[in-house]
């Protein structure tokens, strides 16, 4: 099975909670569509940058939702006592039981 693993920093000079995190989740997933929509031409405007150009955009968009999703796993484990590693297992089991991958 191929993994990815992901590692993010608490980001300490902000103080987050649930629900900012939560809007800034939905903001930042609304900028990936954004980009995705806008540089792929789907809004119909012609787009003057590169494929390379528009992958990067993409990539950063999505390392920002990476980011705020890590960041409210930080909130989870501070405020709510959550244990995101095993929340993190169960979900690897459940994509095992789906068939999505093997482990
Ligand atoms: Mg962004």
């Amino acid at each position: 099975m191929i993994r990815k693993t992901i590692s993010l920093p608490c980001l300490d000079a902000l103080s987050p909670t649930l629900e900012s995190t939560a809007l800034k989740l939905m903001e930042e997933t609304g900028e990936l569509a954004q980009v995705i929509g806008k540089y792929r031409g789907m809004s119909g405007e012609p787009s003057h940058k590169s494929q390379k150009q528009v992958v990067e955009l993409i990539v950063e968009e999505l390392v920002d939702v990476a980011q705020t999703a890590v960041t409210m796993m930080y909130v989870l484990e501070r405020e709510y006592d959550v244990d995101i590693d095993q929340a993190l297992r169960h979900h690897v089991e459940k994509m095992i039981r789906k068939g999505y991958t093997t482990g």
